[in-house]
């Protein structure tokens, strides 16, 4: 039955077809059920008759004790009876009443009827009469003499009552599968109506008409959870698609300016001859730009590689602390020359699981943009503490800071807080969006605090063991 009921079916029909036939089974099964009741009853009921007619008979007899005069007396009586038919044998099987009916029909009789015990019920199939119910009983005369006592009817009547109500259940049973079926298909088509409606909502929705929302009328059913899951699923790709589109579209900004100060400079330095000086001077210029477009080319790549998932191995067991003293060591100088005080506190035993080139690069971005935006006289710390489970750096400077409307996007791609100035300082904003792609790839969390003119403090949380 499975395997009829195609796969390419609509689920319409197959929950249709379904119902049509558990419907059958259960209808089947209740029929049978009924009917076997049914007949028995039917039996019982003729049995009870047969058994009323033979208490009858016994009190007719009781109240003639002469054998001779019991045959005529029973006779008058019994001789023709138009359901019922009867005979009472001697012990020694010779008759002592037949009826009519009997006269050319051997019933069979039980060999010895003095050992009898009961009523004892019996079907016949008698030649050309059909179908017969007997009872046979033994008693005992006044003067204690055995009798054998039979009644006869026939089951044609019984037959044909149980037939009628097969026929019955053989045409009412179809037509309640028929009218299960259209049931069914009604019900299901009702039922799924709705899934129709969110299905070609979905469909009509593209990137061009991604705002559209697929309707929820019940937030609590099942129906409406589908449509909310889609309308979720939505707001991600909306999500994801608008910050594709912006990204691509400050990434073409980024890399138009550069290209647009070497054009210019290359054509006016080539309008009319020039010396050697102001050749010098073009080409410094385009170098500083092409500096800059491969550094934005380069971090470009690095977070197309992270969001492909290709660039970061999380296979190596990774000092974090040794990594980070290594990486501050190489800012040392640096420092020194902008007059910085420059502290590395005793950083507690760290090891990650992942990518040590990325986790020196997340610190060196970090502690670069530290120095960067701290002016002479300020100063830059590196700190740590570990628990159990969790061990947190933090880079801390006292810097210009960062406003607070600001710190919501700061990770974000291209973002800086002043373009102008963070230009000068040559940076490209993305920095930190790299930092926070290479936390995340770790399992890590990134956290920024700042207060303009009073510092900024980033900490970074990685889960791993001491
Ligand atoms: P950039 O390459 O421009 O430094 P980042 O992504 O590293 O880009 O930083 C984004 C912006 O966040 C920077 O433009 C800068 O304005 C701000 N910023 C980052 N770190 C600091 C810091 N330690 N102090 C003050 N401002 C910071």
């Amino acid at each position: 039955m499975i395997g009829l009921i195609s796969k390419n079916w609509t689920i319409r029909w197959r929950l249709t077809i379904w119902n049509a036939v558990v419907l059958a089974v259960i209808g089947v099964a209740f029929s049978a059920m009924m009917l076997a009741m049914v007949h028995r009853h039917l039996i019982a009921r003729a049995d009870s008759a047969l058994v009323d007619e033979i208490r009858e008979l016994i009190e007719e007899i009781n109240f003639y004790p002469d054998t001779v005069d019991l045959g005529q007396q029973l006779a008058k009586r019994y001789y023709v009876h138009f359901d019922y038919h009867f005979q009472v044998l001697a012990e020694d099987g010779r008759p002592l009443f037949r009826s009519r009916f009997l006269t050319y029909i051997q019933l069979p009789v039980p060999a010895t009827p003095g050992e009898l015990r009961g009523q004892v019920l019996q079907d016949l199939a008698l030649p050309n009469l059909g179908p017969h119910r007997l009872l046979t009983m033994a008693m005992r005369d006044s003067k204690s003499r055995p009798m054998l006592l039979q009644v006869l009817r026939s089951r044609v009547a019984l037959d044909q009552e149980f037939q009628s109500y097969i026929w019955m259940v053989l045409t009412l049973g179809p037509l309640a599968v028929v009218a299960a079926v259209g049931a069914g298909y009604v019900l299901a088509r009702k039922a799924l109506a709705p899934i129709e409606k969110i299905a070609a909502t979905a469909e009509r929705i593209s990137a061009e008409t991604l705002s559209e929302r697929v309707d929820v009328p019940n937030p609590y059913d099942e129906l409406g959870r589908l449509s909310a899951t889609l309308n979720r699923t939505f707001d991600r790709l909306q999500r994801s698609l608008d910050e594709m589109r912006q990204f691509t579209a400050d990434a073409a900004h980024e890399l138009r300016s550069p290209l647009a100060v070497m054009r210019t400079e290359a054509e006016v330095a080539l309008r009319s001859a020039r010396s050697v000086e102001e050749y010098r001077h073009v080409i410094e210029i385009n170098l500083e730009e092409t500096t800059r477009l491969a550094a934005v080319v380069d971090q470009l790549l690095t977070l197309s590689r992270h969001d492909a998932g290709t660039e970061i191995d999380l296979h190596d067991e990774v000092p974090l602390d040794a990594l980070l003293a290594d990486v501050a060591d190489k800012f040392r100088t640096v420092a020194q020359e902008k007059w910085l005080t420059f502290e590395v506190a005793p950083l507690p035993s760290w090891n990650v699981e992942g990518d040590d080139i990325r986790l020196s690069q997340l610190f060196f971005n970090l502690l670069d943009n530290a120095i960067k935006y701290t002016p002479r006289g300020g100063h830059v710390a590196i700190k740590a503490e570990a628990n159990g489970k969790l061990a947190r750096f933090i880079i801390e400077d006292t810097g210009i800071g960062i406003p607070a409307e600001h710190l919501p996007h700061l990770f974000k791609r291209f973002y800086r807080v002043d373009h102008s100035r963070n230009r000068a300082f040559g940076g490209t904003g993305l920095g930190l969006a790299i930092c926070k792609s290479i936390v995340e790839s770790h399992h890590g969390q990134i956290e920024v605090n700042s207060q303009p003119n009073l510092g900024t403090r980033f900490t970074v949380t990685f889960p791993g063991k001491p």
